[in-house]
């Protein structure tokens, strides 16, 4: 039998009372610590800056100790609670919220997008701490902001400095997208059972554009990996086959060529990631797409050619012209997305086709669409025409070719043109759509209605 009434436990004796109540026995295998104080629960909750109507996310609730102080402030919740015993009373507790019994580190955060942008907080059971971590800060989560109480040691390790024993893959790996924050730490005295190790609160927000050199997530991921494999090791050995010119990388950085992984700043590991030989990531705000050089053929409304003309002059003029998209499926049949860059002139920061562009003068629609999957996920696949799309002032006055492609990946992602990208199922896409037809480009909505046409058996 569940206690709805339960009043919030927020002293030691209470939260012992109430655990007798539910006949509750804190589980060590889950990370159970529950939090028993007041002050420092409306404290935690008073860092999301939670308005009226804000969506939010708690991974972990237990038996509700920060939730109530987030209730007040917003009824547009989300739980994430692993333990079975928990869920009734969380559902009788809190009619208004979502109640999700999942593990945290399993949930998929792409369900996330069709409601938004979201805060995401909890304290955190120690023993996945950073799985969850990394599951929450995956590309496809919508979260603005984050704050954990975490294990002291991990809490240090994702907010270090260069230099220092604590900085390693996961302060780089979590730190090329989200700002890390360590606000305080807390002693272990305030939750029951008391934990054996300090604990600490971290605020994380999201990198702003610029702030970074830009460089590709996969590219860098895999150094940053390789790098610290073995701390001890110059990053010249370790890099070898990935770098295999890397006296004139480090020379490019500004750093010896002794130098070891916890020696490079987050910024210098980005310019790393973008090391082309040549010359490592550009400033970033010289990463905007050189696009004056480009002509296009201009087309009559059958689709003829009747012109051609600088990429300036037809978007300026709105002349008709050409274009592909390609829709890129893996064997499971999810659809591959991409984020378009925060440098593009047009749409930057939305959702759109695996890939896509403009084909050149003198170009047919069927050798742009390799070329663009070459160009913009770096690989090759046969691909097949799917539809032809009219011109019209949805698709940017463009002729569209729609094309699909089968492929895996992984993909390298040009970050000048390519912020991230995920794989979606159909029925994820669909909704997402229908909810926020606004965080994706217009060529790509009227290519997924395309699409979804070809579907359809055709009618009697
Ligand atoms: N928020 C409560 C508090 O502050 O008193 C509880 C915090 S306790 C440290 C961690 C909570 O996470 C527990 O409720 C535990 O059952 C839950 N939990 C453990 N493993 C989980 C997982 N993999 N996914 C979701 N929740 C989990």
């Amino acid at each position: 039998m569940v206690a709805v009434d339960l009043f919030l436990p927020l002293k030691l004796s209470e939260l012992q009372s109430a655990l007798r109540e539910l006949n509750h026995a804190p589980t060590k295998s889950l990370g159970q610590n529950f939090l028993h104080d007041k002050n420092l629960a409306d404290w935690i909750i008073s860092c999301l800056e939670l308005a009226p109507g804000d969506r939010w996310l708690e991974i972990g609730p237990g038996l509700g100790a920060l939730t109530n102080f987030a209730l007040e402030r917003s009824k547009n919740g989300i739980l994430i609670e692993k333990d079975d015993r928990l869920i009734g009373f969380l559902e009788e507790r809190y009619p208004d919220l979502r109640v999700v019994h999942q593990d945290a580190c399993e949930f998929d955060t792409r369900t996330l997008l069709p409601g938004g942008p979201l805060k995401i907080f909890g304290n955190l059971p120690y023993y996945v701490s950073s799985q969850i971590l990394f599951n929450f800060t995956a590309v496809t989560c919508p979260a603005t902001l984050m704050l954990f109480t975490l294990q002291k040691e991990l809490a240090e390790r994702i907010a270090a400095d260069p230099g220092g024993k604590d900085f390693g893959g996961p302060t780089l790996l979590i730190g090329r997208r989200w700002k890390v924050r360590l606000l305080r730490t807390l002693p272990g005295s305030v939750f029951l059972p008391v934990p054996k190790v300090d604990s600490a609160v971290v605020l994380m927000t999201p990198r702003l554009p610029g702030e970074l050199p830009a460089c590709e997530g996969g590219r860098f991921e895999k150094l940053v990996k390789l790098g610290f494999s073995q701390r001890r090791k110059q990053l010249g050995k370790l890099l070898g086959g990935e770098v295999p010119d890397w006296p004139d990388a480090a020379a490019a950085l500004g750093v010896p060529a002794t130098a070891r992984a916890e020696s490079l700043s987050l910024a210098q590991w980005c310019r790393l990631a973008s090391w082309n030989g040549q010359s490592a990531a550009p400033d970033p705000a010289t990463g905007a797409q050189d696009v004056h050089g480009e002509i296009f053929d201009v087309v009559d409304e059958e689709d003829r050619v009747v012109g051609q003309n600088t990429r300036f002059e037809v978007h300026r003029q709105k002349l008709r012209h050409r274009a592909v998209h390609v829709f890129v499926f893996n064997k499971r049949g999810e659809l591959f997305l991409q984020k378009r860059s925060r440098w593009k002139d047009i749409c930057p920061l939305v959702w759109d086709s695996s890939a896509a562009g403009h084909v050149n003068a003198g170009q047919s629609y069927d050798e742009t669409a390799p070329r663009e999957l070459e160009e913009e996920l770096g690989v090759s696949a046969p691909v097949h025409l799917v539809t032809r799309i009219g011109a019209c002032k949805e698709t940017g006055d463009e002729f569209v070719g729609l094309y699909r492609a089968l492929h895996e990946g992984p993909f390298h992602l040009p970050p000048a043109e390519i912020e991230c990208g995920a794989w979606f199922t159909r029925e994820q896409l669909e909704r997402w759509i229908a909810a926020r037809p606004g965080d994706f480009a217009p060529g790509f909505l009227i290519c997924w209605k395309a699409w979804l046409k070809t579907l359809q058996p055709p009618s009697a």
